[in-house]
């Protein structure tokens, strides 16, 4: 596959971007590749500069569902682009976000919007403190939540990627308010229960997609939630990925859970930037103008991003078949992942739920941070260079989830399947 103008794009950005990128993993280096450079986008595909098409597991890491550049969000997009791009004043179309979010999440009572899921979750954390009186974060390690100071120790995505547990820049003195626990292993949340007392709030994704897809084991979140409940500690749920892919009610429909403050983002935004953070009415009171925990956006609540949001949610609500429709392809997806994977002797061990999916290269079962680890990166390296030779576009990284839009449909599946099978009898 000839990429000569994404090569002469990438040498031209990295004189004028940091790693030519506006966003680490973008750069390809964890697969020791360097990226393609996208021209357009359609359903399920992508189109490079130099006229390649590429399937997409990527899905803008999520934020896609309906398939890209879907035509009945193309008009409703248009026609809210007419009516202005930014107000920086209230409209309508806010409340009525606001009103389908806290129909999808119960839990929530009131909600307001930023423009991403970073901001959705350091404001989430301020407002845990500002409420609590407490400085303590606990997060579980690989767990990534944006890239705001307290939740950048011992994260996952891009961090794990690069082999960076801790990021520079954050002052000691904020790291230290950051406790780590362990996904699956309720005791180690227990140990810094009963050491430390200064703890504001829990923040976790409630299944893991940044260290790759895993899921909670049984009782797990019931009981992270009756801990936090008896210690008066505030749980978040930050279903940013979750939220309106895993199902529409995100993960906490699915497992019954209810979190104090739910944070949103990717699917929320139709493609557009947008994040959300919502609970408990006593808790959001706290939020300025009410209270006295200040946040606030230019661009917050953002007119085509929140009408783009309203179509997209609108639809998955409208046409609920979408989930299994999904689950359907991706179970045929994984089903000869896991068969072709066998033939050739090669490990491979596929975490998933509606609508992502982790394949590790692995025997070992997945379920916690270290057992992730296990996970080759120098065949995930090959599977996703030879992957890509097809045409067919996976995350440039071995710790990250496959997301199915709307879009995939057996054509696509079919293609993935012959290629991930030439690939293997490459790789044995
Ligand atoms: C992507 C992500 C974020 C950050 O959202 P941005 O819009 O990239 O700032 C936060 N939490 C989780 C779980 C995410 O996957």
């Amino acid at each position: 596959m000839r990429r000569e103008k994404s090569d002469q794009l990438y040498r031209e950005a990295e004189k004028h971007i940091p790693g030519g990128v506006n966003s680490p993993v973008r750069a390809f280096k964890s697969v020791n590749d360097e990226p393609f450079y996208v021209k357009r986008a359609k359903g399920a595909y992508l189109y490079d500069v130099d006229g390649n098409r590429y399937i997409d597991y990527v899905s803008s890491w999520g934020a896609i569902i309906l398939g890209h550049a879907y035509d009945g969000l193309l008009e409703e997009i248009k026609k809210a682009i007419e009516e202005g791009t930014s107000f920086g004043a209230c409209h309508q179309a806010e409340i009525e976000l606001a009103k389908m979010i806290k129909e999808a999440y119960p839990s929530i009572e009131l909600v307001r919007l930023t423009s991403s899921g970073t901001e959705a979750t350091m404001s989430a954390l301020r407002l845990a403190r500002g409420y609590t009186g407490k400085n303590g974060v606990v997060k579980f390690r690989g767990c990534y939540h944006g890239h705001g100071d307290s939740l950048l120790v011992k994260a996952g995505s891009g961090l794990a990627t690069f082999g960076i547990p801790d990021s520079g820049g954050v002052p000691e003195d904020l790291a230290r308010h950051t406790f780590i626990a362990e996904f699956n292993h309720i005791e180690s949340l227990e140990r810094i229960f009963e050491k430390e007392k200064d703890i504001a709030c829990v923040i976790m994704e409630p299944i893991m997609g940044n260290m790759g897809v895993i899921l909670p084991e049984d009782n797990f979140l019931e009981d992270v939630r009756k801990l936090c409940s008896d210690s008066g500690i505030l749980l978040i749920f930050d279903e940013v990925i979750t939220g309106f892919r895993v199902g529409y009610r995100g993960a906490q429909g699915l497992y019954r859970i209810n979190p104090d403050i739910t944070c949103l983002g990717k699917i929320l935004g139709g493609g557009f930037p947008i994040g959300a953070f919502g609970g408990k009415r006593e808790i959001m009171g706290q939020l300025a103008p009410l209270g006295n925990v200040y946040q606030a956006g230019t661009l917050s609540g953002n007119p085509v991003a929140v009408k783009s949001g309203i179509y997209v949610l609108d639809y998955l609500k409208k046409n609920p078949q979408i989930y299994n429709e999904m689950d359907v392809n991706m179970e045929r997806l994984i089903k000869g992942f896991e068969e072709t994977a066998r033939k050739y002797g090669i490990p491979l061990k596929i975490n998933k739920v509606t609508g992502m999916f982790t394949g590790f290269f692995t025997d070992q079962d997945v379920v916690d941070y270290a057992s992730a680890m296990t996970s080759s990166k120098a065949l995930y390296e090959r599977f996703f260079k030879s992957m890509i030779e097809e045409g067919i576009f996976f995350a440039p990284s071995p710790y990250e989830a496959a997301f199915l839009n709307m879009s995939h449909k057996e054509e696509e599946i079919s293609r993935t399947l012959d290629a991930f099978d030439r690939a293997m009898k490459k790789i044995k």
